[in-house]
């Protein structure tokens, strides 16, 4: 296969796990007999400090173009005193909103022999493999009247979702269960909100498509409370934009390092890969990033993105390879362990493959 890969390295750590995870992609290239090309586009920080907007338009009509995007992280702390939009971080709702990325996947799982970084007991997390469909277009965070007056009197949000809204977001997750255990959760509040109960009606009718999977439901309260104590029952759960956007953290802080989450944003067009972590200014520079995030970002980008499966499945296999070798980075060593950076790291991963 030929594909066109845009690559927003972006801010911090970025450049590094961005390099690490395009190592692992060449290497897959030469495994599998493809073809990829890489165009390097400004983000974020790197942007305005070149005079810039934080999307300048040639990085997004790279991005238009291109078959997937690649983005490392956007965020430097010399930005912090400017108004929204003059800050790095502008860049990322832009850059989704005019993709039209609907649907993000964020899978949450255990990497062997990482049972212990995060803060369940091993026992707990054990199995621990799911992933959080989150609608990323519309809900609270988009809906119409919204403001505050000025004298801080009242404020007001809205949530608000289409019938096609939620169509659209349930039949990406539909599918990713078909390719999973085929049992798909919807989290909702439907015993209060008139627009949860519309969620519920429509992926119900949505789940006639697809009679090979099994829906239930769930609300946002029990599965919060049921995700930090049994989080192995789950598989794939898909909800709205704000129930998702906490989810999907919850779901990634019980596994451990920020720095081993991936995530995948997809809509009609290219879909944009991504770790889930920031730019970490405390660590940048430094090769001491987990570079794990980016590169099962890069996995996802084959099978989300370019529908290449086995090629996915062999970065994975080359991650969990390296980690049972022994092998770590600063942040999810454990005593005892010397830690090896960013780069070792990689060299590792790449060598597996
Ligand atoms: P962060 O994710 O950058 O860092 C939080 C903590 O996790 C830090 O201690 C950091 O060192 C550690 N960490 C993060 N990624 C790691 C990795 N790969 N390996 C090892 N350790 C890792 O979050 P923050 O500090 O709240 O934000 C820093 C900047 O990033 C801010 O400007 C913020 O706006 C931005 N940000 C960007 C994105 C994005 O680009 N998608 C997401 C979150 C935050």
């Amino acid at each position: 296969m030929k594909a066109n890969i845009v690559l927003l390295p972006g801010d911090g750590i970025g450049p590094d796990v961005v390099d690490a995870a395009v190592r692992v992609l060449h290497r897959v290239a030469e495994r599998f007999g493809h073809e990829w090309t890489f165009s390097k586009q400004l983000i974020g920080g790197v942007a305005l400090k070149a005079g810039l907007p934080p999307l300048p338009p040639e990085t997004l009509a790279a991005a238009m173009k291109a078959d997937a995007i690649l983005l490392g992280a956007v965020g430097d702390p010399s930005f912090d005193n400017k108004p929204p939009a003059e800050r790095p971080e502008a860049a990322l709702l832009g850059i989704r909103r005019e993709l039209g990325v609907f649907a993000n996947l964020r899978p949450a799982r255990v990497w062997p022999g990482l049972e212990e970084a995060g803060p369940l007991k091993p026992s707990i997390l054990a199995g621990t493999d799911l992933v959080v469909v989150r609608e990323l277009l519309g809900g609270l965070y988009y809906g119409k009247p919204r403001g505050i007056e000025k004298d801080n009197s009242s404020a007001v949000n809205t949530m608000a979702y289409t019938r096609p809204e939620i169509e659209r977001v349930s039949r990406v997750a539909f599918q990713l269960a078909q390719r999973r255990k085929r049992r798909l959760l919807s989290v909702d509040k439907a015993n209060v909100l008139e627009v949860s109960r519309l969620w519920r009606n429509v992926i119900t009718d949505v789940a006639k498509e697809f009679p090979d999977v099994t829906l239930t439901h769930e609300l946002v309260d029990a599965a919060a409370m049921k995700l930090a104590l049994a989080p192995s029952r789950y598989d794939v759960i898909v909800t709205e934009n704000m129930f998702g956007d906490i989810l999907s953290d919850e779901a990634g802080a019980v596994c451990g390092s920020l720095g081993l989450l991936p995530s995948a944003s997809l809509g009609a067009g290219a879909g944009l890969f991504e770790p889930v972590h920031g730019s970490a200014p405390d660590i940048a520079g430094k090769d001491i990033a987990n570079p794990i995030g980016t590169i099962a970002s890069a996995a996802m980008l084959l099978t989300d993105g370019l529908g290449l499966h086995e090629e996915a499945a062999a970065i994975t296999a080359a991650i969990e390879g390296v980690l049972r070798s022994g092998l770590r980075t600063a942040d999810v060593a454990p005593a005892g362990v010397t830690p090896v950076g960013t780069r070792a790291f990689t060299d590792a991963v790449v060598s597996a493959l």
